[in-house]
């Protein structure tokens, strides 16, 4: 239960009847999502990967990370719903293979699988599909997927970012971890300071030493960097969100002012003209 706090009017909570403000997708009933498509509420498809992060840290590293920062922006947010789709548990990661625990999608499966949930989602009356990615090996494929469900699912509304690269979120890394250079690495310096925060549990305290296939310094990890890491990426993720809810971030991109997720801007250009001549 929530404490018995005031409730805006457009608070979509109180349309639904429900005493427990609810994010995830897999706890939700079908009249539920009736009322989230009627709110214009915003899915945020998580992506993650299971792979090898060195001597020291969880193969699912990236999935509790981004998972985490995606449920906890869905909850700071009261204006219109945000809900968290199940993660996208595996990502590809050919790269890591060489290393026990790990397990990666084909490259067409990957795409299959993002490209079957987007569509699902749209299917069920959803216009604001957010794709947040937790592993940098996904992102060309993220990249590319905007154009693809666009031309070929005629899905257009989506877009994606990995939760580092969020202009707001870089700028804090660069300040909170010094000695990675704010790079989001591998196992290193951020990835390790994040689990200290989030499951302290997991990580192998004493087998932080640099090994190969892993990128950057895991020893200069912090519990105290991993949350302040944590926070600044919820809290530009909700910036990010609100934009898209309210069609600013459209307006910005398609503006010619910003670099959408590494695409220029005649990418939002094209998805828009395409779809305006259907
Ligand atoms: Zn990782």
């Amino acid at each position: 239960m929530l404490p018995s706090k005031e409730l805006p009017e457009n608070n979509w909570e109180r349309s639904l009847s429900i005493d427990m403000k609810k994010v995830l997708w897999q706890e939700m009933r079908r009249t539920e999502f009736e009322q989230a498509v009627k709110a214009d509420a915003v899915v945020i498809i998580p992506v993650g990967s299971v792979e090898q992060h060195g001597n020291h840290l969880p193969v699912g590293t990236d999935a509790i990370g981004c998972f985490t920062i995606a449920q906890r922006a869905a909850e700071a947010i009261d204006e219109f719903p945000v809900l968290v789709s199940p993660i996208i548990w595996a990502g590809y990661s050919p790269m890591h293979m060489a290393y026990p625990g790990t397990i990666t999608l084909k490259f067409n499966t990957l795409v299959n699988l993002l490209t079957d949930v987007a569509v699902c989602i749209y299917a069920h009356g959803f216009r604001k599909i957010f794709f947040l990615n937790g592993h940098s090996g996904n992102e060309f494929i993220m990249k590319a997927l905007r154009s693809k469900l666009a031309s070929e699912e005629h899905v257009p509304s989506v877009v994606g970012y990995s939760w580092w690269g969020i202009s707001q979120v870089y700028e804090e890394m660069q300040k909170i971890c010094q000695s990675d250079e704010g790079a989001i690495g591998h196992a290193g310096e951020v990835e390790t300071s994040m689990q200290l925060y989030l499951r302290p549990e997991l990580v192998h305290a004493d087998a932080t030493a640099w090994v190969r296939g892993v990128w950057g310094d895991p020893s200069t990890g912090t519990r105290d960097k991993g949350e302040r890491l944590v926070t600044a990426a919820v809290d530009a993720l909700v910036k990010v969100l609100r934009e898209y809810h309210s069609g600013e971030l459209d307006a910005r991109t398609l503006s010619g002012r910003e670099v959408f997720e590494g695409q220029k801007t005649v990418d939002s250009v094209f998805v828009r003209e395409y779809m305006g001549r259907r």
